[in-house]
């Protein structure tokens, strides 16, 4: 079956007892047994949660993952993925991996005696091999990354990380599953914070991580329940809901950044447009082979950090929020909001980006209410 239809079935055949098309949220932690250890596959929620299956199920068939463990976050998906390295084994990542997974990295694993590498993008996809020895455990890549909109050649870092023992891991939020694929292209294991574009309302916090390695999938399992980072029924169940519309949101989505990032790159207050489906982006090439189309999400430089902080507070429909990959669109400074955590790192996001995650609304108005703020931002520039 096509993406679209099992986006609205897979895992979720009508409830058998009630008919209810819809899946149920199945609102407790516990099961009856009919007697000692004779239950119906259920017998405790963190363990097991029919909602929380259909979404691991929906969500694995999309990834084209054999297996699929829902999270109660993205960084819960992580720090749980993480748990396969052990104290003195080495992870390479994406120089500018999400703020978030760098706090993770630097400031709760790397005390414990876990080793990490930060390797820019383009480095990954040419020369991977370099950086990677036998101590080298996991691969972490993001594409495109989070918030320089870099691209990297998955396909090459799953070649170079085998070649060296090591597996990948490569967060797929950006891109969705409806725009790439990473297990297709050789990827170990895909991640996802569902917050973003699969939840797609702005309305839950969820994370995701699938396989199609049998090993691998065995121990996230067993991790699931050991550690406990699970979603609860209700938010599983709005994740569920929100992938129903994934296709036909991101569609418009790619539709609508694909219009402003042009209307952005020939603005005369915007020093440089950071989008993959620009001919001129570095990694444009890539991107245009690996995703069905170059995702809802848009970085800029404008002509200074003053300048970047108060556009991003002028506009009127795009509202001034972290996260992104919902319906409504947002802006944002990365370097003192969603990145505030790499601003020590050597990859920290330029302080003059802002960042944009196009939502599904009118175009036009959009791209009007852009307008508004950048003239502005012009006529402010004139008169300093
Ligand atoms: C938001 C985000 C995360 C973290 O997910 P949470 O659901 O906020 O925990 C990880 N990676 C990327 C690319 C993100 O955008």
């Amino acid at each position: 079956m096509d993406f679209e239809t099992r986006a609205i079935h897979e895992g979720q055949e009508p409830d058998a007892a009630t008919g209810a098309v819809t899946t149920p949220i199945y609102q407790t932690s516990t099961y009856v047994q009919e007697a000692v250890g004779e239950h119906k596959g259920y017998d405790y929620s963190r363990v097991a949660n029919p909602t929380r299956t259909a979404l691991q199920l929906c969500l694995a068939s999309l990834e084209g993952a054999e297996h699929g463990v829902a999270f109660s976050s993205g960084l819960g998906a992580t720090t749980t993925v993480m748990h396969l390295v052990n104290p003195g084994e080495r992870v390479v990542l994406v120089a500018d991996v999400y703020g978030g997974v760098y706090r993770l990295t630097s400031q709760v694993y790397e005390p414990k005696g876990y080793l990490f590498d930060y390797v820019p993008a383009a480095e990954i996809t040419t020369n991977l091999a370099a950086h990677l020895d036998e101590r080298t455990r996991l691969v972490w890549i993001e594409t495109p990354s989070n918030p320089m909109l870099n691209v990297v050649d998955i396909r090459a870092a799953a070649d170079a990380a085998h070649a060296a023992g090591a597996i990948l891991v490569v967060d797929n939020t950006f891109a969705t599953p409806y725009l790439q694929q990473p297990l297709s292209l050789g990827a170990d294991i895909v991640v996802h914070s569902t917050t973003k574009y699969l939840g797609g309302h702005s309305d839950v916090v969820g994370g995701f991580a699938a396989t199609s390695d049998p090993t691998i999938a065995e121990r996230l399992y067993f991790l699931q329940k050991s550690l406990g980072a699970v979603p609860g029924p209700f938010d599983s169940w709005l994740v569920l809901r929100g992938i129903k519309t994934l296709a036909i949101r991101m569609r418009q989505h790619c539709e609508n950044a694909r219009r402003i990032a042009a209307y952005l790159d020939s603005h005369d207050a915007v020093e440089q447009v950071l989008y993959p489906g620009l001919a001129g982006h570095p990694g444009h090439e890539i991107a245009a082979r690996q995703m069905r189309d170059f995702g809802g999400m848009i970085s800029f430089l404008a002509a200074s950090e003053a300048e970047a902080v108060e556009l991003v507070a002028r506009t009127r429909i795009w509202k001034l929020a972290e996260s992104l990959g919902g319906v409504e669109s947002l802006i944002e400074h990365p370097a003192r909001m969603t990145h505030a955590s790499t601003a020590e790192a050597p990859f920290a996001a330029p302080r003059n980006l802002v960042r944009l995650s196009v939502g599904i609304e009118s175009v036009d108005d959009l791209i009007a209410d852009l307008e508004t703020a950048l003239v502005r931002s012009a006529a402010s520039a004139q008169t300093q």
